[in-house]
């Protein structure tokens, strides 16, 4: 006998009442027709928003020849992908996964074999930082440590130890020779939106380099073109041995990768990871196509100009509403609204104006909109958070 009372979806997610039948770039249209402004990009998914042409051309004309194959077989369009990721970026190689969970599945992995066939197992520790995000996976919710993600899911994995946030003086202290890499988001998403200054990445940097600790980067949020560069920590002029991207990188089409010096990659030979879908040919064909898109210097230019004028706007807003919005954060199209009254507030204020932002944690609301998102929707948006934030106020 079914229990009828129990929900047929497990219920671990606090859904808002709505069902969107079609999407337009920027907008989602609800069943009953409603037309909201989406500011939440499927939490930084659908970087080129909905129902982008190139992307369903992408989809259709891959769908049409061949799906899946596995990766007992050559996948040129996961071949054009890494080889576009490889050119664009630091890295030498890449791995494809279906998610940014997996994908840092694979930098543990990576961390490990790495230390073990250098001749130093003891070297194993991975250090992260307070309001980490990385995913749900045991590794990931070990790495991030926080008691949200862990609590009555022990035992965790061992071998990763949190950090404050920010705090340099800890970070040297804890970097001893049993540490075997440093993990961290150059922006963190879940965590709030909170940046991590220039001076901290590049410090990070260069303490690794002074123990020979890998150095991991978590853009699955931050990455793929969100802050006005391909990927963030490209403003600290920087660069990881290891780097996790996802969420954008299929721009709806689940996809993820691991991305690696070939000094970090060196261990992970044939037979040491694998993955039944990822880099499927679906995938791969839509991610470079989002890549080709993204990664054009003209885009990346307009995603940083659009940011500062959404920075702007933003700045206004909270001076209007300082008893609504105490802080803005952010880079580029990726920002943050420190809340005074509880996020989650002028969340619902917001979908009563018909625009969809994200909570996050320390009070937060993001914004995440579609990079291709126009002048004019960006300001549509400011004048509806306005009306959200004003029915917060006390008048
Ligand atoms: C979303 C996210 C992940 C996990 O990605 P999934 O695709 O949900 O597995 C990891 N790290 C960061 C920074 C994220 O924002």
């Amino acid at each position: 006998m079914n229990d009828a009372s129990f929900p047929s979806i497990l219920p671990t997610y606090a859904r808002a009442p709505l069902s969107f039948e079609r999407g337009e770039g920027a907008w989602l249209i609800e069943r009953d027709g409603r037309r909201f402004l989406d500011m939440t990009s499927g939490i930084g998914v659908n970087a080129l928003g909905h129902a982008h042409p190139a992307l369903v051309d992408a989809l259709s004309e891959q769908a049409a020849k061949l799906w899946h194959t596995s990766n007992l077989f050559n996948i040129p369009a996961q071949e054009a992908l890494a080889a576009a990721l490889v050119e664009h970026t630091f890295a030498d190689t890449a791995f494809f996964t279906n998610s940014g969970t997996e994908a840092l599945e694979l930098a543990v992995k990576m961390v490990r074999k790495f230390w073990h066939d250098a001749g130093a197992p003891q070297r194993q520790t991975i250090l992260a930082f307070e309001g980490a995000f990385h995913g749900r996976s045991m590794a990931a919710i070990s790495a991030a440590g926080s008691a949200k993600l862990t609590t009555g899911f022990g035992p965790l994995l061992p071998g990763f130890r949190q950090l404050p946030f920010g705090d340099h003086d800890a970070l040297t202290a804890a970097l001893d020779d049993t540490i075997a890499a440093v993990i961290v988001e150059p922006i963190q998403g879940e965590g709030g939106i909170r940046v991590l200054p220039d001076v901290c990445l590049k410090g990070l940097r260069e303490a690794c380099d002074r123990t020979g600790a890998l150095l991991i980067f978590d853009e699955v949020q931050c990455g793929m073109g969100r802050t006005g560069r391909l990927f963030a920590h490209e403003w600290a002029g920087v660069t990881p041995d290891i780097m996790m991207v996802a969420k954008g990188i299929g721009g709806g089409f689940p996809l993820g990768a691991t991305l690696a010096t070939a000094h970090a990659a060196a261990p992970m030979t044939a037979g040491t990871h694998g993955s039944t879908y990822g880099g499927n040919p679906l995938a791969c064909a839509v991610g470079a196509r989002v890549m080709e898109i993204v990664s054009a210097p003209a885009f990346l230019a307009e995603v940083a100009r659009k940011g500062s004028t959404l920075w702007q706007h933003l700045e206004g807003l909270a001076a209007t509403h300082p008893q609504v919005i105490e802080e803005v954060r952010g880079e580029g199209l990726m920002a943050g609204l420190k809340c005074v009254v509880p996020n989650t507030d002028l969340v619902a204020a917001a979908r009563d104006q018909n625009l969809l932002a994200v909570p996050a944690a320390d009070n937060v609301i993001r914004l995440l909109p579609p990079l291709t998102i126009t002048e004019e929707e960006l300001s549509e948006a400011i004048y509806r958070l306005d009306r959200a934030a004003s029915t917060l106020s006390p008048a």
